[in-house]
């Protein structure tokens, strides 16, 4: 990577073809900004709508395109009206973790000041915790295996291995090792969200958690079932630093997180293994406003911040990182006086609106009391 960085750009379906935009030219401009290199983009049609012009919702092209590629960049895919034969829906990126082993599955929740948050309490300002979603095993595991038996039972079976396990701890403590770096927190601490108590592979993924626990000291570690865990995301969710959990209550955790810093719109993500990264925003296509120019493209943003601090860390390229680090300051910019309200929150700012604003909080310059960047702590 020496001239430009490639990216494979997946724009796949719904909303995805707007947000996808929209973050692509934040990134441009904030490496534009920092003296980085430049980002080619090769476009990759994939997707329900893929499926359905080509009968295939990731051709070999296209993975050679993304296996190819210094990071691939994704918007949304699915369409609830697009589905396989045993009526689950086309969902090539499931495929993508699967087929680059991206087990690391991060979703940074920070309430960014000036987006209203459901909580009362003051202390929600605080919000700022990762969870680590495990995102090739766990339940998901059972995808494409799923059993009908006589139209009676059904069965999808759990698998989780210590080998994933041990290095998607290794993660959450590596995360919360940089967290700590970077002044984002005071005690280092990882959750590990499981259901022990019950099942025998969460006792299992339990014991491989302390194994690596013990070889980092330096680092709290602590157990929660998931039960437990969904009380404390709503009564004190700013005491969470780094979580680590199983795919499928990862999945819907990571819902709930969302919800606590504003909704989809909010939501960033990275699904990150050994060699690849697929960023994207951790909404779906959202058929419901496609088209409308409502989609609030801040997680999209967000995840490309993501992308420029995992491929600045990689390549021990300062200026990536320190894009990474202005794009979240620009978006924080851009909502700090609270007149910035997207549609999940009532308002009628829409893609256009929060890009130009982000775009403008750019050009402006860093404001001179911004909180540090999570996107540059998330590798
Ligand atoms: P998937 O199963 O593919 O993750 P989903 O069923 O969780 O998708 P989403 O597509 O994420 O559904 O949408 C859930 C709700 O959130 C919808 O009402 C949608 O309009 C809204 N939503 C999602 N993303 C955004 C966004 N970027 N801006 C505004 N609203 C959004």
């Amino acid at each position: 990577m020496t001239n430009a960085i490639n990216i494979a750009v997946l724009p796949g379906d719904g909303i995805g073809n707007e947000v996808t935009p929209a973050a692509l030219a934040v990134a441009a401009a904030a490496l534009e900004a920092t003296g980085g290199p430049p980002l080619a983009q090769r476009e990759v049609h994939a997707g329900a709508q893929c499926y359905l012009d080509t009968g295939t919702p990731l051709s070999d092209e296209a993975k050679a395109a993304c296996e190819a590629a210094d990071a691939i960049y994704l918007g949304a895919m699915g369409l609830p009206s697009v589905r396989t034969a045993d009526g689950t829906e086309i969902a090539p990126q499931l495929d993508l973790r699967f087929m680059f082993e991206l087990y690391a599955g991060v979703r940074p929740t920070r309430a960014i000041p000036g987006v209203p948050t459901p909580l009362s309490d003051p202390r929600a300002a605080d919000i700022d915790f990762a969870i680590i979603r495990e995102s090739t095993e766990g339940l998901f595991a059972a995808r494409g295996k799923g059993v009908v038996e006589d139209d009676e039972v059904a069965r999808d079976t759990q698998v989780i291995t210590r080998r994933v396990t041990e290095k998607v701890s290794r993660f959450a403590f590596a995360e919360a090792r940089r967290r700590a770096a970077r002044g984002r927190t005071g005690s280092p601490t990882v959750t590990l969200v499981d259901k022990a108590n019950v099942f025998t592979s969460f006792a299992f993924m339990r014991r491989v958690f302390d194994e690596v626990a013990r070889a980092h000291e330096d680092v709290a570690a602590e157990h929660v079932y998931v039960d437990a865990s969904t009380l404390r995301f709503v009564g004190a969710p700013w005491t969470f630093d780094v979580i680590v959990t199983e795919n499928m209550f990862g999945d819907i955790l990571s819902d709930l997180a969302a919800g606590l810093v504003g909704g989809m719109g909010y939501a960033p993500s990275a699904d990150i293994g050994d060699t690849h990264a697929v960023f994207q925003p951790a909404h779906g296509s959202a058929p419901d406003i496609m088209g409308t120019g409502r989609a609030n493209p801040t997680a999209a943003i967000l995840s490309a911040g993501m992308m420029l601090a995992w491929l600045g860390d990689k390549h021990g390229l300062d200026p990536l990182v320190e894009a990474a680090a202005l794009v979240e300051a620009a978006v924080d910019a851009a909502f700090a006086d609270g007149s910035l309200r997207t549609c999940e929150l009532g308002g009628s700012a829409g893609t256009r609106d929060v890009t130009d604003a982000v775009l403008a909080a750019l050009a402006a310059g860093p404001a001179p009391t911004r909180r540090q960047s999570n996107a540059s702590s998330t590798v």
